[in-house]
């Protein structure tokens, strides 16, 4: 017999359209999936406490629907969608046609399809919404096509080494009108009370920018690929460091 948690978790594997040909084989090989989704499931929590204080995460999802509305874009990807939530805030605010989520962590997938309840959607929704396992540093046919990326607190979580490629798969081959990135502001840290000085607000950050840095990073990305960016603070605007999370939304 099923259990309860395990059927859902059978519903929601369904309904994720991925290829596994591609993804369980090639991705496994090329990335350390299990340590990535072990860290997810592990630090989630930690980071959202830290950030808890302003509801961050609220501010910056409404901040990225705004800018996505802004855009005029009927067709969405969330890049490093995680467990969708913002996917599924553009499906309930925004006229948005099509949204499009990818992410290397298969769990993570799996909380999105369960969030979205694509296993109880009318066709008609269901036609709106898809989740793909991916990786965002390897070229994707299937990211190509669309108005508009949000990548949310995703850039961190590259390798540096890997920013170039990531930077050619995004704004050379799916190449979206608009792309909206947010990453913490590192300047933001001092005043999270329970953050130990000098760390990062999540295990798996690879790197927390300055407002500087990002500026610079953003700056040097659009030039090269054809864009304008205006970069934005999201949060409480302090005098001394600014923003928690820094945005910026590139478009063509
Ligand atoms: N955008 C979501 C999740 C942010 S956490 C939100 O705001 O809630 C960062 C996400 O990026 C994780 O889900 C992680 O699995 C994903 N990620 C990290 N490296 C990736 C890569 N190379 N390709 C695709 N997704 C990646």
């Amino acid at each position: 017999m099923v259990g309860r948690s395990s059927r859902r978790e059978l519903i929601a594997t369904r309904y994720l359209r991925h290829d596994r040909a591609l993804t369980n084989q090639a991705l496994e090989r090329l990335l350390d999936v299990d340590d990535i989704e072990d860290i997810e499931g592990a630090n989630d929590n930690a980071e959202e406490a830290v950030e808890r204080t302003i509801s961050l995460h609220d501010q910056r999802i409404d901040a990225v629907v705004a800018a996505i509305k802004n855009s005029g874009a009927r067709s969405v990807l969330d890049l490093g969608c995680g467990s969708a939530k913002l996917m599924q805030a553009i499906l309930a605010n925004t006229s948005v046609e099509k949204v499009v989520g990818i992410d290397v962590s298969y769990r993570s997938l799996e909380a999105g399809a369960r969030r979205l309840h694509l296993d109880t959607m009318t066709p008609r929704q269901r036609d709106r919404v898809e989740l793909l396992h991916g990786s965002l540093t390897y070229r994707d046919r299937r990211l190509e096509g669309f108005d508009a990326a949000a990548l949310v607190e995703v850039i961190e979580h590259l390798d540096p080494s890997r920013l170039e490629s990531f930077e050619r798969v995004v704004f050379e081959h799916a190449s979206p009108r608009a792309v909206v990135v947010t990453t913490p502001n590192v300047e933001y840290n001092v005043l999270f009370e329970g953050l130990t000085p000098g760390t990062m607000r999540h295990a798996d950050h690879r790197f927390e920018w300055t407002r500087a840095e990002f500026q610079q990073w953003a700056n040097a990305v659009a030039g090269r690929r054809g864009y304008a960016v205006v970069v934005s603070g999201i949060g409480p605007d302090d005098a001394d460091v600014g923003s928690p999370t820094q945005m910026a939304v590139f478009t063509k």
